[in-house]
Protein backbone atom coordinates (compact mmCIF):
# COMPACT_ATOMS: atom_id res chain seq x y z
CA UNK A 1 0.00 0.00 0.00
CA UNK A 2 1.24 3.00 -1.08
CA UNK A 3 -0.10 5.99 1.53
CA UNK A 4 0.39 9.99 1.09
CA UNK A 5 -0.37 11.88 4.30
CA UNK A 6 -0.38 16.07 4.91
CA UNK A 7 -2.15 18.32 6.87
CA UNK A 8 -2.75 21.92 7.94
CA UNK A 9 -0.95 22.04 11.21
CA UNK A 10 2.14 21.88 9.09
CA UNK A 11 5.09 19.16 9.20
CA UNK A 12 6.03 20.08 12.92
CA UNK A 13 2.69 18.81 13.85
CA UNK A 14 2.87 15.46 16.49
CA UNK A 15 -0.74 15.16 15.06
CA UNK A 16 0.68 14.12 11.17
CA UNK A 17 4.00 12.11 13.20
CA UNK A 18 1.65 10.36 14.67
CA UNK A 19 0.06 9.60 11.66
CA UNK A 20 3.06 8.55 9.69
CA UNK A 21 3.96 6.20 12.61
CA UNK A 22 0.88 4.38 12.27
CA UNK A 23 1.46 4.15 8.60
CA UNK A 24 5.05 2.89 8.60
CA UNK A 25 4.10 -0.74 8.96
CA UNK A 26 1.35 -0.36 6.78
CA UNK A 27 2.43 0.36 3.59
CA UNK A 28 4.76 2.69 1.96
CA UNK A 29 4.48 6.13 3.52
CA UNK A 30 5.22 9.51 1.42
CA UNK A 31 4.70 13.41 3.81
CA UNK A 32 3.91 16.34 1.62
CA UNK A 33 2.96 18.96 4.39
CA UNK A 34 3.47 22.59 4.47
CA UNK A 35 6.30 23.87 6.49
CA UNK A 36 4.11 26.25 8.76
CA UNK A 37 0.70 26.07 9.77
CA UNK A 38 -1.84 26.47 7.43
CA UNK A 39 -5.22 25.86 9.41
CA UNK A 40 -7.98 27.83 7.76
CA UNK A 41 -6.80 28.01 4.63
CA UNK A 42 -9.84 26.16 2.63
CA UNK A 43 -8.76 25.02 -0.56
CA UNK A 44 -6.37 27.93 -1.80
CA UNK A 45 -4.03 26.79 -4.33
CA UNK A 46 -0.70 28.91 -4.56
CA UNK A 47 -0.74 30.13 -8.72
CA UNK A 48 1.47 33.52 -8.09
CA UNK A 49 4.58 32.59 -6.25
CA UNK A 50 6.66 29.78 -6.71
CA UNK A 51 6.13 26.34 -5.10
CA UNK A 52 8.89 25.16 -3.07
CA UNK A 53 9.33 21.18 -1.71
CA UNK A 54 12.17 20.45 0.14
CA UNK A 55 13.55 16.98 1.26
CA UNK A 56 13.10 16.80 5.34
CA UNK A 57 12.93 14.00 8.10
CA UNK A 58 9.72 13.06 10.31
CA UNK A 59 10.60 12.26 13.66
CA UNK A 60 11.21 8.47 14.59
CA UNK A 61 10.61 8.06 10.70
CA UNK A 62 12.28 6.55 8.08
CA UNK A 63 9.26 8.11 5.14
CA UNK A 64 10.21 10.04 2.71
CA UNK A 65 8.88 13.32 3.48
CA UNK A 66 8.93 17.41 1.71
CA UNK A 67 8.05 20.55 3.37
CA UNK A 68 6.46 23.00 1.06
CA UNK A 69 5.71 26.57 1.17
CA UNK A 70 2.23 25.78 -0.11
CA UNK A 71 -1.32 24.87 1.19
CA UNK A 72 -2.55 21.84 1.75
CA UNK A 73 -4.17 21.52 -1.48
CA UNK A 74 -0.60 22.19 -3.29
CA UNK A 75 0.94 19.56 -1.10
CA UNK A 76 -1.17 16.61 -2.17
CA UNK A 77 -1.14 17.89 -6.10
CA UNK A 78 2.62 18.69 -5.92
CA UNK A 79 2.82 14.72 -4.26
CA UNK A 80 0.82 13.80 -7.29
CA UNK A 81 2.06 15.34 -9.76
CA UNK A 82 6.03 15.09 -9.16
CA UNK A 83 7.00 14.02 -5.74
CA UNK A 84 5.62 10.45 -5.52
CA UNK A 85 7.60 7.82 -7.70
CA UNK A 86 3.84 6.55 -8.15
CA UNK A 87 -0.13 6.90 -7.36
CA UNK A 88 -0.78 6.05 -3.91
CA UNK A 89 -3.50 4.12 -2.73
CA UNK A 90 -5.08 6.27 -0.34
CA UNK A 91 -4.15 10.43 0.46
CA UNK A 92 -4.73 10.95 4.23
CA UNK A 93 -4.99 14.79 5.77
CA UNK A 94 -4.13 15.04 9.71
CA UNK A 95 -3.83 14.30 12.51
CA UNK A 96 -5.54 17.62 12.90
CA UNK A 97 -5.28 19.25 16.20
CA UNK A 98 -9.24 20.42 16.87
CA UNK A 99 -11.86 19.15 15.28
CA UNK A 100 -13.83 19.97 11.84
CA UNK A 101 -17.18 19.93 12.04
CA UNK A 102 -20.39 21.29 10.41
CA UNK A 103 -19.99 24.55 8.54
CA UNK A 104 -16.04 24.40 9.15
CA UNK A 105 -15.79 22.19 6.44
CA UNK A 106 -15.53 25.18 3.90
CA UNK A 107 -13.02 26.88 5.97
CA UNK A 108 -10.84 23.74 6.83
CA UNK A 109 -7.22 22.99 4.90
CA UNK A 110 -7.53 19.80 6.48
CA UNK A 111 -10.37 18.45 4.51
CA UNK A 112 -9.43 20.26 1.66
CA UNK A 113 -6.13 18.32 1.65
CA UNK A 114 -8.46 14.95 1.52
CA UNK A 115 -10.69 16.67 -0.84
CA UNK A 116 -7.68 17.64 -3.63
CA UNK A 117 -7.09 13.67 -3.06
CA UNK A 118 -10.43 12.93 -4.34
CA UNK A 119 -10.25 15.59 -7.43
CA UNK A 120 -7.30 13.31 -8.15
CA UNK A 121 -9.53 10.23 -8.14
CA UNK A 122 -7.74 9.05 -5.24
CA UNK A 123 -9.64 7.61 -1.93
CA UNK A 124 -9.20 10.50 0.54
CA UNK A 125 -9.65 10.68 4.31
CA UNK A 126 -9.15 14.21 6.57
CA UNK A 127 -8.72 13.38 9.98
CA UNK A 128 -8.84 15.39 13.40
CA UNK A 129 -9.10 14.85 16.96
CA UNK A 130 -12.02 16.78 18.97
CA UNK A 131 -9.98 18.95 21.17
CA UNK A 132 -7.58 21.84 20.64
CA UNK A 133 -6.11 21.15 24.27
CA UNK A 134 -4.44 17.81 25.23
CA UNK A 135 -4.97 16.42 22.23
CA UNK A 136 -4.11 12.65 21.71
CA UNK A 137 -3.69 10.91 18.33
CA UNK A 138 -3.31 6.92 19.17
CA UNK A 139 -6.81 6.05 18.95
CA UNK A 140 -7.22 8.78 15.35
CA UNK A 141 -4.15 6.75 14.19
CA UNK A 142 -4.93 3.33 14.65
CA UNK A 143 -9.01 3.77 13.32
CA UNK A 144 -7.34 5.64 10.48
CA UNK A 145 -5.27 2.15 9.48
CA UNK A 146 -8.96 0.53 9.91
CA UNK A 147 -10.59 3.05 7.74
CA UNK A 148 -8.04 2.41 5.03
CA UNK A 149 -8.53 -1.14 5.00
CA UNK A 150 -12.32 -1.35 4.75
CA UNK A 151 -12.03 1.56 1.91
CA UNK A 152 -9.52 -0.63 0.13
CA UNK A 153 -12.33 -3.58 0.88
CA UNK A 154 -15.36 -1.77 0.04
CA UNK A 155 -14.15 1.02 -2.46
CA UNK A 156 -14.99 4.81 -2.12
CA UNK A 157 -18.31 5.90 -4.59
CA UNK A 158 -16.48 8.22 -7.12
CA UNK A 159 -15.74 12.18 -6.12
CA UNK A 160 -16.30 11.06 -2.12
CA UNK A 161 -14.01 11.75 0.32
CA UNK A 162 -13.87 11.18 4.08
CA UNK A 163 -14.53 13.30 7.04
CA UNK A 164 -13.31 11.41 10.48
CA UNK A 165 -13.20 13.53 13.67
CA UNK A 166 -12.32 11.52 16.77
CA UNK A 167 -13.48 12.80 20.51
CA UNK A 168 -10.11 13.33 22.45
CA UNK A 169 -11.10 10.17 24.97
CA UNK A 170 -9.93 7.60 26.81
CA UNK A 171 -10.49 4.11 24.73
CA UNK A 172 -13.28 2.98 27.12
CA UNK A 173 -14.89 5.84 27.05
CA UNK A 174 -15.14 5.49 23.39
CA UNK A 175 -19.58 4.90 22.25
CA UNK A 176 -18.50 3.20 18.69
CA UNK A 177 -17.96 4.73 15.56
CA UNK A 178 -21.16 6.77 13.97
CA UNK A 179 -21.80 7.83 9.73
CA UNK A 180 -23.00 11.33 9.96
CA UNK A 181 -23.78 14.00 8.23
CA UNK A 182 -22.77 17.50 7.80
CA UNK A 183 -24.87 19.36 10.92
CA UNK A 184 -25.31 22.91 10.26
CA UNK A 185 -23.74 24.29 12.93
CA UNK A 186 -21.52 27.23 12.21
CA UNK A 187 -19.25 28.51 14.81
CA UNK A 188 -17.27 31.91 13.11
CA UNK A 189 -19.96 34.57 14.41
CA UNK A 190 -18.17 37.27 16.29
CA UNK A 191 -15.78 39.86 15.53
CA UNK A 192 -13.75 41.57 18.13
CA UNK A 193 -12.89 45.00 17.39
CA UNK A 194 -9.77 46.45 19.45
CA UNK A 195 -6.89 48.71 18.79
CA UNK A 196 -3.75 48.60 18.59
CA UNK A 197 -0.58 50.07 20.34
CA UNK A 198 -0.43 52.66 17.63
CA UNK A 199 -4.23 53.56 17.58
CA UNK A 200 -5.54 51.93 14.80
CA UNK A 201 -8.39 49.60 15.00
CA UNK A 202 -8.31 45.71 13.79
CA UNK A 203 -10.72 42.72 14.43
CA UNK A 204 -10.11 39.66 15.17
CA UNK A 205 -12.87 36.73 13.75
CA UNK A 206 -14.01 34.80 16.24
CA UNK A 207 -17.09 32.73 17.68
CA UNK A 208 -18.33 30.12 19.74
CA UNK A 209 -20.79 27.36 18.45
CA UNK A 210 -24.50 28.53 17.49
CA UNK A 211 -26.53 27.32 20.53
CA UNK A 212 -29.16 25.37 18.33
CA UNK A 213 -29.15 21.86 19.30
CA UNK A 214 -27.58 19.24 18.12
CA UNK A 215 -29.34 16.92 15.70
CA UNK A 216 -28.81 12.78 15.83
CA UNK A 217 -26.89 11.71 13.63
CA UNK A 218 -25.02 14.96 12.73
CA UNK A 219 -20.96 15.43 12.53
CA UNK A 220 -21.29 17.20 15.87
CA UNK A 221 -23.94 15.32 17.72
CA UNK A 222 -21.72 12.42 17.57
CA UNK A 223 -18.57 13.68 18.27
CA UNK A 224 -19.96 15.09 21.76
CA UNK A 225 -21.94 11.76 22.93
CA UNK A 226 -17.93 10.29 22.60
CA UNK A 227 -19.10 8.26 18.94
CA UNK A 228 -16.28 9.00 15.91
CA UNK A 229 -17.63 10.71 13.36
CA UNK A 230 -17.57 9.65 9.70
CA UNK A 231 -18.78 11.93 7.58
CA UNK A 232 -18.89 10.54 3.90
CA UNK A 233 -18.84 14.41 1.48
CA UNK A 234 -18.59 14.74 -1.93
CA UNK A 235 -17.17 16.98 -4.74
CA UNK A 236 -20.66 17.78 -6.67
CA UNK A 237 -21.70 20.53 -5.00
CA UNK A 238 -24.59 20.85 -6.96
CA UNK A 239 -28.21 21.51 -5.24
CA UNK A 240 -30.54 19.01 -6.93
CA UNK A 241 -33.36 19.20 -5.49
CA UNK A 242 -33.00 23.45 -6.66
CA UNK A 243 -32.20 22.85 -9.74
CA UNK A 244 -35.33 20.58 -10.34
CA UNK A 245 -37.44 23.19 -8.79
CA UNK A 246 -35.59 26.25 -10.26
CA UNK A 247 -36.40 24.44 -14.05
CA UNK A 248 -40.06 25.67 -13.98
CA UNK A 249 -38.92 28.86 -13.55
CA UNK A 250 -38.66 29.43 -16.84
CA UNK A 251 -35.76 31.50 -17.31
CA UNK A 252 -34.99 32.88 -20.24
CA UNK A 253 -32.52 35.45 -22.09
CA UNK A 254 -32.64 37.28 -24.82
CA UNK A 255 -30.02 39.62 -26.90
CA UNK A 256 -31.02 43.46 -25.26
CA UNK A 257 -32.25 45.03 -28.68
CA UNK A 258 -32.01 48.55 -29.59
CA UNK A 259 -36.04 50.08 -29.96
MN1 LIG B 1 -5.34 22.64 11.52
Amino acid sequence: MRVLITNDDGIASAGLHALVAAFESVGETFVVAPERERSATGHAITLHKPLRAHVVTVPGSSAHAWATNGTPADCVALGMLELLPARPDVVLSGINVGPNLARDLTYSGTVSGAMEGAIFGVPSIAISVGSFRNPTFTIAAAFAVELVRAILLHGLPEDTLLNVNVPNLLPERIAGVAITRQSAKRFISRLEKRVDPRGRTYYWLTGDPSPVEDLEGTDTWALSRGYISVTPITLDMTDDRAATAMRSWNLTWRPARDE
